[in-house]
């Protein structure tokens, strides 16, 4: 069911629960003052027709009848019995026996004062009269012709009431719920309008500051994510084709210049050798997106294992030396490190030294020296590897644009490279829990530091 018909339909329950109860209430009230009311003008009638008949010795049934049937405000219908104390009637203006009145009753009337008792048509009011000797049980009925035609109005001007108030009840409150739900309506019927080719689109927020424009400015935030995502997703594709189109280029060619003619075996051997090269670049980059893709996708964590990060270093060192002979690494181990427990993390081995190589390589790359500094140290919580060099530095303002894939700092166009490594760190430290900070500067140095929660913490991760 819509909320809007749901709103309407439990507004309208709860008004008219309300309305009954106040209704019945008034009703009921109205009831007992009507019905309090007549039993006191029976007593007072009562009491005056039982005194008149023995305070006044001139006065007896007969004459009473005749004073009583000629009297104006005789109520509706009225019957009064009188009963001696032998229980035989001693004054009834109950010609043809229309009351129902027991020597039970009679015995209660003297036993418990005034009862109260309805016989259809009548009321009937007993009450014990005591005077001069005289121990009498009176009894006065009628009809309360008007009290019960003033509440029978009460009762249909009531239920009219409460219909009519229902009736607008439901038509204020659909109005109320189709206006306060609105801005909800609004907001579906321009999100339904959003998609790849507007993806810029944003919901209006409106002026307000409640849930509703805290939707919108959610679903805003929402499109902003989805947006870069997917801007950053279409730059990926367009950087990746054109990092692999460049050196099928530069093979291309390589290859047309050496057709072009015959050439000796040395131009052959070289030539080789130098599109060897090229295609071990190649697949340089192709193994590094492929992991890029990997990582930014669910890599599965369940594949970790426990790794001595100083092991991975070492192996990190030797696949570069072995490719670079003429770059320096130096390892260093804080004298807190003093057993291989705090040098231990859970992670996947092949990402984290994908990471290690990366950040040792760009260290040893942007440095005239080709020298970097690896400082392994820890505190209680954390194992710290922080990759320094006395190298070109990365320009402030360029700072946090370097882990955006395929980005290099204008500082290092002259170097070679892809931009891949940076991204694919961040993303491979992200995927292990831990922290990566850059410092630098321009000329000077660099230093990045990466944080990893110590395989006993490695449940927690940092972000
Ligand atoms: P690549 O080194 O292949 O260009 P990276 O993603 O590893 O790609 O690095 C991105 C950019 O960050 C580099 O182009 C460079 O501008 C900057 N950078 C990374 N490491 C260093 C460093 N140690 N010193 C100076 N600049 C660096």
């Amino acid at each position: 069911m819509e909320i809007r018909k749901r709103l309407s339909y439990q507004f309208i329950a709860i008004f008219a629960l309300i309305l009954f109860i106040s209704f019945l209430t008034i009703y009921l009230l109205f009831a007992s003052i009507r019905k309090a009311d007549f039993y006191d003008r029976l007593g007072s009638k009562a009491t005056m027709v039982a005194q008149m008949l023995i305070e006044f010795d001139e006065i007896d049934a007969e004459l009473l009848k005749r004073i009583e049937s000629n009297n104006p405000l005789s109520l509706p219908n009225e019957k009064i019995v009188i009963y001696d104390n032998q229980d035989h009637i001693l004054y009834s203006t109950d010609y043809i026996l229309q009351l129902n009145i027991s020597t039970a009753l009679i015995k209660n009337v003297r036993l418990n004062g005034d009862i109260h008792l309805s016989q259809y048509p009548f009321e009937i009011l007993g009450q014990f009269y005591t005077s001069n000797n005289a121990r009498l049980v009176v009894f006065a009925a009628a009809t309360d012709i008007f009290g019960l035609r003033k509440l029978k109005r009460l009762r249909l001007i009531l239920l009219f009431v409460f219909i009519l108030s229902l009736v607008i009840v439901f038509f204020a409150g659909r109005i109320f719920a189709t206006r306060a739900l609105q801005p909800i309506s609004d907001i579906m019927t321009q999100a339904e309008t959003i998609g790849v080719s507007n993806l810029d689109s944003r919901i209006d927020e409106g002026p307000g500051n409640d849930e509703l424009t805290q939707l919108a400015r959610t679903f805003n935030r929402m499109l902003d994510r989805l947006e870069i995502a997917f801007l950053t997703q279409k730059n990926f594709i367009a950087n990746a084709s054109h990092e692999l189109r460049t050196p099928l280029t530069v093979i291309t060619g390589q290859l047309e210049v050496i057709l072009m003619k015959e050439r000796s075996n040395d131009d052959y051997r070289n030539t080789i050798l130098s599109l060897l090269d090229d295609i071990k670049n190649l697949n340089q980059i192709s193994n590094r997106l492929l992991l890029l893709a990997q990582t930014s996708s669910e890599f599965p964590e369940t594949g970790f294992e426990q790794i001595r990060i100083d092991d991975t270093i070492w192996q990190a060192r030797n696949e570069i030396l072995k490719r670079q002979n003429q770059y320096s690494i130096r390892v260093h181990f804080s004298e807190e490190i003093d057993n291989e427990d705090k040098l231990t993390v859970t992670g996947s081995e092949l990402l984290l030294r994908t990471a290690m190589l990366n950040l040792i390589d760009n260290g040893c790359k942007y440095s005239d020296d080709h020298t970097v500094d690896v400082n392994l140290s820890n505190n209680d919580e954390e194992l710290i590897i922080r990759f320094s060099d006395k190298g070109i530095g990365i320009p402030g303002e360029e700072m946090e644009l370097i882990f955006q894939p395929f980005y290099r700092a204008n500082n290092a166009k002259r170097i070679k490279g892809h931009g891949i490594g940076l991204s694919l760190v961040e993303k491979i430290i992200a995927l292990h829990g831990g922290v990566i900070d850059v410092t630098s500067v321009i000329d000077k140095g660099t230093e990045i530091s990466i944080r990893l929660s110590s395989s006993k913490n490695s449940m927690k991760p940092h972000r």
